[in-house]
């Protein structure tokens, strides 16, 4: 039986179950063992059957919802962040540091990102500048113990949309979150179209002839990525990401599954759009004739 290396392994082996997605970018071999050992129902491993259930349906049936980033170094707040709008109904992915931010928000798109200024290796702030610079419009709410003045001006003037100073209090974050992402903006409360087929990204609702469909959440999201892009090639690494999250337990083919239900779904409801692979490279979505 495969069992973690350390004890800094063992703790984050654990909370891969009970904070998955939370957590398990750190170690995404252990995340795999852990399905693996989950999967073989193995005994020792310390998992109760109810926490084995839950982490299984967790990796199984992730929800695509809204999706928010929180860049926050106090490991006891950035849970308590997460687990509170994990139960007001966001998905959460949770990164503690300049470095890692960086180059998570240059290939994953996030409804809104919640970002703390004091970071182990530098300033939030630079996140900010960056993600401003190349006309990210992500909605940003910073975070942080820095209550000056000076320091909100900067913050606002370096491109936050809101600002909330430490201690604050959760109920305040959350409508603060929720009063960001109804701001029309370039990604968000906008509809989308192509052809007879549109989708409201507010009520994550898709229609075609203005008639509402039922898709499945994983179908909606690969629609919206393909439907923002259209006419552009969607890599299969962006469509994993946006389906799956920072999980890194995805089947090699989980993405061809989900754009295929997606395409016989889109012709069975006479959607006048087709998705076209491009071998090698991922997909675009175009009308069709
Ligand atoms: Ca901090």
């Amino acid at each position: 039986m495969m069992k973690p290396r350390s004890d800094a392994q063992h703790i984050c082996y654990r909370s891969c179950i009970l904070r998955q997605p939370y957590n398990a970018l750190h170690d995404t071999d252990l995340t795999r063992n852990l399905q693996h050992e989950i999967a073989q129902g193995r005994e020792g491993s310390g998992i109760s059957s109810s926490m084995a259930r839950r982490a299984i349906r967790q990796i199984e049936e992730p929800v695509v919802s809204m999706r928010v980033l929180i860049v926050e170094d106090s490991e006891e707040l950035a849970d308590l962040l997460a687990k509170g709008l994990q139960a007001a109904g966001y998905e959460i992915d949770l990164l503690a540091s300049v470095s890692d931010a960086s180059s998570v928000l240059g290939t994953t798109r996030y409804a809104a990102l919640i970002l703390d200024l004091g970071l182990p290796d530098g300033d939030g702030l630079s996140i900010l500048r960056e993600l401003r610079h190349r006309k990210d419009p992500i909605p940003i709410l910073v975070l942080t113990a820095r209550g000056g003045v000076e320091d909100r001006v900067n913050g606002l003037r370096s491109g936050a949309d809101d600002y909330l100073v430490k201690p604050f209090a959760f109920d305040e974050l959350v409508a603060r979150l929720e009063a960001l992402l109804r701001r029309p903006g370039q990604m968000l409360g906008s509809t989308l179209r192509l052809s007879n087929v549109t989708f409201d990204t507010d009520g994550r609702q898709a229609f075609v002839d203005m008639k509402p469909q039922n898709l499945s959440a994983r179908e909606i999201a690969v629609l919206e990525l393909l439907l923002r892009r259209k006419g552009s090639v969607v890599s299969k690494k962006l469509l994993e990401d946006q389906i799956f999250g920072l999980t890194g337990d995805v089947a090699s083919n989980a993405v061809e599954v989900y754009v295929h239900r997606l395409r016989k779904q889109l012709l069975d409801i006479g959607a006048k759009v087709k998705i076209t692979t491009i071998r090698g490279v991922g997909y675009v979505m175009m009308e069709s004739d």
